[in-house]
């Protein structure tokens, strides 16, 4: 009994360090570890090293690389930017607008972070947006908010492409990854808030590559894919996916509704062998700061909401210690 009270302030104190992790603060060795998460850590101090290296190369050995996750979601991307096409060149009125505001079937969808500009910069509530965003909250709540990153976001998949030569070249040692504060995405999150409002345009609808590459896809291309296209070159030599990482509003803003999602990741102490595998092809490596040896608040710990649920972790991991999990249904399965 006590055990479970203890386990779950635990649990608590860790949520809400992954608040403050999606906005910015660098993660900690946590002060409090649960009884069972403890024997784990113990028994792994304790296992020979040689014993542990051999069980490492035999799961080595047999692991397959897979990509399962990642042609699904990059198939679900592709297919609902086509899907905007597609309604708008043959007038099916299937999917009509974009992706800051469209209509799917009748139901009016409006992105969260753009109605917010919307309304700061007009500086009222404005009743359709309202409904329109509440269309999309409940989406994007049962779906896992940065999700919508991840799974639906065109930036997002030119970026990954542009990471993977970003990667090639670093291994050649042609550029090096200059990482930044992340909590300039917190800062730039108030900036163009603070933007809308003072100046009556939404500044960042003009220069955000999510609505850019999605205006572009649908009515053809114009001169502020250029932008787009200085952003992926910076991203190149730079800094490792600069814009989603330490920049994009919509991402914190997604992140905050996955606070609250069902879906996530959930990783599992007992199978994992810490080799860091799912850290190296992880957007936001620092929700995985868990996987690192001795850090583990618990035997199960579900990954925070700056996870944009892309699935690559799970792919990468040799063990299956990372897995897609919908809160509470585990337990009844
Ligand atoms: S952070 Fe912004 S640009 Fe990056 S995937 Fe999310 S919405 Fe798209
Ligand atoms: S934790 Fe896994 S699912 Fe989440 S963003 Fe990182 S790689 Fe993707």
């Amino acid at each position: 009994m006590n055990d479970d009270i203890g386990r779950s302030a635990i649990l608590r104190r860790r949520f809400i360090e992954q608040v403050w992790l999606l906005l910015g603060r660098e993660p900690k060795k946590p002060v409090e570890i649960t009884a069972r998460a403890q024997e784990v850590h113990e028994l792994k101090r304790m296992t020979n090293k040689q014993d542990l290296q051999a069980m490492k190369a035999h799961v080595r050995a047999h692991a397959r690389k897979s990509t399962r996750w990642r042609n699904r979601r990059w198939a679900t991307l592709i297919a609902v930017n086509l899907l905007f096409v597609v309604s708008y060149h043959f007038d099916i009125q299937l999917l009509e607008g974009a992706l800051t505001a469209s209509r799917f079937a009748g139901f009016h969808l409006i992105d969260i972070n753009s109605a917010l500009q919307v309304m700061l910069a007009h500086k009222h509530i404005i009743t359709n947006l309202l409904i329109g965003t509440g269309t999309v909250l409940v989406l994007w709540l049962m779906l896992g908010g940065r999700t919508f990153c991840s799974w639906v976001c065109p930036y997002h998949l030119v970026a990954e492409w542009a990471e993977k030569l970003h990667l090639w070249l670093a291994a050649k040692r042609l550029v090096t990854d200059q990482p930044i504060d992340r909590r300039m995405r917190t800062i730039s999150w108030v900036a163009f808030a603070v933007l809308a409002a003072a100046t009556g345009y939404t500044v960042f609808e003009a220069i955000s590559p999510t609505g850019i590459l999605s205006r572009a896809l649908i009515y053809g291309a114009g001169l502020a894919l250029l932008w787009v296209l200085a952003l992926l070159v910076f991203e190149v030599f730079f800094v490792r996916r600069a814009w989603c990482r330490y920049a994009c509003p919509i991402g914190l803003t997604y992140g905050a509704v996955g606070i609250f999602s069902p879906l996530r990741i959930k990783y599992s102490l007992e199978s994992c062998f810490h080799e860091a595998e799912c850290r190296k092809v992880c957007l936001v490596p620092h929700v995985l700061a868990t996987v690192i040896k001795g850090r583990a608040v618990d035997t199960e710990v579900a990954i925070g909401p700056d996870c944009t649920r892309c699935g690559l972790c799970v792919d990468a991991c040799p063990t299956g210690s990372l897995k897609f999990d919908i809160k509470g249904l585990s337990k009844l399965l």
